[in-house]
């Protein structure tokens, strides 16, 4: 029986998220996207009128406030949240779940507004709260996090007897013309790549400075491209549900041209996360920058080139052999704005996020509490992901 979804935030992600989802009336028979700005919600609202001949209901939300998410969830009944909203959020969207007993489901971990700081440990303390509650809080269902946790779950379960060592690869191969732009919100980007880089080898982490550590990698599709190492948040649940991993890295590809203008942005101060006062009035350096950039929905036009983001797995195989996968998806910026209206890194979270949706409302992944997405069963999961837009592909490296 096809069910209610209620979708938070109407960035590129949201505009994805409710494309897709409005692709699959089966499961999603009604869907609310809200955001803090509705006309927002209403202009994508009107492009999936005009391409399914669906009509969505959109609403006003400020998501900071559990008290307004729980009205709004009161109103309109939904069998599950979908939060691609901001980090920022996802504690009181939790809480108002929680206060109506409503699954949900977010893209990136919790992240107080002060610190850069990427950790679980704020909504894995919601464990058994939700267990309590007889609901499921599925997190980290994008690309990465997200595939990236499946394609590991389903390696494991298919070709490792042990996973040792473990790279996760990120590939952007794109040019959206701008002199300088983040793929997505670009706070939330510029907190990420500025931190301080991180990486697990043999029971601990491994602190560098960040950007200090790279190499060229090569892409299938895409070639060699610098790639640099980062702390993401994907890691730790990873280690945590996989103790077998002996290292395991991040690496994210980022031009010349980009590093350059953070650099300057850094060296000016614009990247600073803390309140200055300027005429009189506290800002954030970071916020104000965010607003002079492009928004990231807005980059999909004249978007070329390709994704690829993937895994490289080394450790022993099913018979004691030594076993080396890759697995990994290549997505077009043009044909994901052809489809969405927005480019391919908004498309790659946007359609896990509705498969993941997709699972807990149909019982494929069933639970109650907190879950990070490699506990689940990855092939139906797998499954989708070549049914709804990110086929992937293997092969040895
Ligand atoms: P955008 O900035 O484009 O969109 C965020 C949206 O959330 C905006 O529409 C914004 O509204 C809305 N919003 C912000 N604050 C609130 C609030 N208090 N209440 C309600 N709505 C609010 O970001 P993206 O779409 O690029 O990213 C969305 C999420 O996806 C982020 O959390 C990001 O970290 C995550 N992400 C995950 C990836 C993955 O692979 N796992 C990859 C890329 C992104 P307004 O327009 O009014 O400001």
């Amino acid at each position: 029986m096809a069910k209610k979804v209620m979708i938070i935030g109407a960035g590129g992600v949201g505009q994805v998220v409710a494309h897709k989802c409005a692709q699959v009336p089966e499961v999603f028979g009604e869907i609310l996207l809200s955001s803090r700005t509705k006309a927002k919600c209403d202009r994508i609202a009107a492009r999936i009128q005009e391409k399914y001949n669906r009509k969505i209901q959109t609403a006003a939300l400020d998501a900071d406030k559990p008290k307004n998410t729980i009205k709004l969830i009161k109103k309109f009944k939904p069998d599950i949240v979908i939060n691609v909203a901001l980090p920022y959020q996802d504690l009181p969207i939790m809480e108002a779940c929680l206060a109506t007993k409503t699954h949900y489901l977010d893209t990136a971990n919790y992240e107080p507004k002060d610190v850069a700081k990427f950790e679980y440990k704020w909504q894995w303390a919601y464990q058994d709260k939700f267990r309590e509650a007889g609901i499921m809080a599925v997190l980290g269902c994008g690309f990465d996090p997200g595939v990236t946790n499946i394609f590991i779950a389903y390696m494991k379960k298919h070709y490792f007897k042990k996973m040792k060592y473990i790279d996760i690869v990120d590939c952007n191969a794109g040019d959206h013309g701008k002199a300088f732009a983040t793929n997505f919100n670009p706070e939330i980007n510029i907190r990420e790549i500025t931190q301080k880089g991180r990486y697990y080898e043999n029971g601990e982490w491994k602190e560098i400075d960040p950007l200090s550590v790279h190499k060229p990698i090569d892409y299938p599709e895409v070639g060699p491209r610098e790639s640099y190492l980062l702390f993401h948040e994907e890691l730790e649940s990873l280690v945590k549900n996989f103790p077998e991993i002996e290292r395991i890295r991040f690496w994210m590809t980022f031009s010349e041209n980009y590093l350059t203008h953070l650099r300057v942005l850094q060296n000016v101060g614009l990247t600073r996360i803390d309140p200055i006062v300027f005429q009189g009035k506290k800002i954030v350096p970071l916020e104000f920058l965010k607003a002079l950039l492009p928004e990231p929905a807005s980059l999909g036009e004249n978007y070329k080139g390709k994704t690829v983001i993937g895994v490289q797995i080394e450790g022993e195989g099913q018979n004691n052999q030594i076993e080396r996968r890759f697995i990994y998806n290549v997505c077009d910026h043009a044909e994901s704005y052809k489809e969405t209206g927005t480019q391919a890194v908004a498309y790659t979270t946007g359609v896990p996020a509705m498969i993941g949706a997709m699972m807990v409302l149909t019982g494929v992944w069933q639970g109650k509490g907190v879950f990070n997405v490699e506990e689940f069963d990855p092939d139906p999961f797998m499954e989708k992901l070549n049914q709804y837009g990110l086929p992937w592909h293997e092969t040895t490296f």
